[in-house]
């Protein structure tokens, strides 16, 4: 399913391996296969481990503190390395080199890093590494002009799932999210683009796509006659292709037409991930979200409404600034209503630049910490919940792998996401198999085939 670059071999880099680690979201996931690709075009080929690689970058996430400390600690490791062989070059891009000041940080503390570039320069990366080769160090960040080039090359790494960018940026402005300052402004793809790309992945071999947007649903506020809905329904028609997955869905622009096409064609997969990040309208609305908790439940019995096997996955924040004991018994409450197959649940963290980061009121860290685990623990409660019903319930699982190691099982999702593992061996892996539930855990389902 790779595609192969017509210049391979032909710099000198043949044989040289490169090794790309990722943090952060699937855009990110996205942007390294891009970076991938344009060291493909130079000869560089995939390696497995940083140990054996002569080029290692590093692709990075803003998004909380965590994430940061971790691209820190884990670069730091990476000296060693540089010792035992000078030649190696290291490069570090991503959201949070998109931060003029952290991108100076990082270039000063660590002198062996060679390359240090914000998302918005990744078409530069050959001429980047070209200098690196030369001896030469470069620190590129263009905080303005945030434009993510389309059409470059790329190597996919999804084996059954291929990623599709359809808009870049957000310009939502949430209080405590920093992607709107790493990403720049809204940008949809042209349909047309959107389509031909569907076409070209499914003449590859892929049959499953995943359209990718911060905010999905306002895909074509910056096209004439454009919207999610309208793509949705041209993408479906793309011959061979079996599911199209998408996210993230901003509830604020969920409209009946999304719905209605969700309901409508058949190769668009029942699942929304649909942040609802607090359950209380004061948080939320301290947050910028534009929704209300009751219009957040309308949005989910629509959706169940329309299509009864939906499922339905969140991201949750806790400990916001100004969050009080109330506020967060009224996220428990709506987690409890709502239902979610499962949620992405986070400790709020300041994030410099943005408003809340300024508001008083910040939470302490031990009640953060006690909120986010009773958070889980209600999560862990209503998962296991969701999951009782699907016992006896046949569905198709289209298989990503096999795991012949610990037991000979394989796994795979069905159209509404939820994970199946089952009895299975790897020639299984890309085709759509029925299998029936027979058991649960905590938050997976466990079958048979039921073709057999
Ligand atoms: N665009 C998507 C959306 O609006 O839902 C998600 C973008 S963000 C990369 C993924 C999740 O990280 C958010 O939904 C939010 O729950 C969480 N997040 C963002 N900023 C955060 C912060 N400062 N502290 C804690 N969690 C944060
Ligand atoms: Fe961040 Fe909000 Fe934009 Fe999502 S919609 S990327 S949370 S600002």
């Amino acid at each position: 399913m790779e595609q192969k670059s017509p210049f391979r071999d032909e710099t000198g880099h043949a044989g040289r391996a490169y090794y790309i680690e990722t943090f952060g979201c699937q855009m990110n996931v996205r942007d390294s296969e891009t970076a991938a690709g344009l060291l493909e075009t130079l000869g560089f080929s995939r390696g497995t481990d940083k140990e054996s690689a002569s080029l290692i970058l590093f692709n990075t996430c803003c998004v909380r503190d965590h994430a940061e400390k971790r691209v820190f600690g884990n670069i730091g490791a990476l000296k060693e390395l540089k010792e035992e062989n000078p030649n190696l070059i290291i490069g570090v891009f991503g959201c949070m080199m998109q931060q003029q000041e952290v991108a100076e940080k990082l270039y000063k503390r660590f002198p062996f890093v060679d390359i240090v570039f914000g998302t918005n320069l990744l078409s530069r990366l050959p001429a980047f590494v070209e200098s690196a080769e030369s001896g030469a160090r470069t620190l590129a960040v263009d905080e303005q002009n945030i434009q993510i080039e389309d059409d470059l090359p790329s190597i996919r790494t999804g084996k059954i799932n291929a990623f599709v960018n359809i808009n870049y940026g957000c310009d939502n402005y949430c209080t405590y999210c920093i992607v709107p300052y790493v990403r720049g402004r809204e940008r949809s793809r042209e349909a047309n683009a959107v389509v031909e790309e569907a076409k070209r992945l499914v003449a590859e071999g892929y049959t499953e796509l995943t359209l990718l947007g911060q905010n999905v649903n306002s895909y074509g506020k910056d096209l004439a006659d454009a919207s999610f809905g309208k793509l949705l329904a041209e993408v479906s028609k793309v011959d061979g292709l079996k599911r199209i997955r998408f996210m993230t869905s901003h509830p604020k622009d969920l409209t009946d037409e999304m719905i209605d096409a969700m309901a409508r064609y058949e190769n668009v997969c029942h699942h929304v991930h649909l942040p609802m990040q607090s359950g209380s309208n004061e948080i939320l609305k301290r947050m910028n979200r534009k929704y209300t908790r009751e219009r957040y439940l309308e949005i989910v019995q629509k959706l169940r409404a329309a299509m009864p096997d939906v499922e339905l996955t969140t991201d949750i924040i806790v400990g916001f600034p100004g969050e009080t004991e109330e506020d967060f018994l009224e996220t428990l409450d709506l987690v409890e209503k709502v239902g979610f197959a499962s949620a992405f649940t986070f400790k709020y963290s300041p994030r410099k630049g943005t408003r809340a980061a300024t508001m008083e009121e910040q939470v302490p860290e031990p009640d953060k910490r006690s909120r986010l685990q009773r958070l889980n623990e209600l999560q862990e409660r209503k998962s296991r919940e969701n999951n009782e019903k699907y016992v006896g319930v046949t569905g198709i699982v289209h298989v990503e792998d096999c795991d012949e190691k610990h037991e000979p099982v394989c796994y795979g999702k069905f159209s509404n996401f939820k994970m199946v593992y089952f009895p299975g061996s790897p020639e299984l892996i890309g085709q759509y198999v029925p299998v029936t539930i027979t058991n649960v855990r905590k938050n997976s389902l466990y079958g048979k085939r039921a073709d057999e």
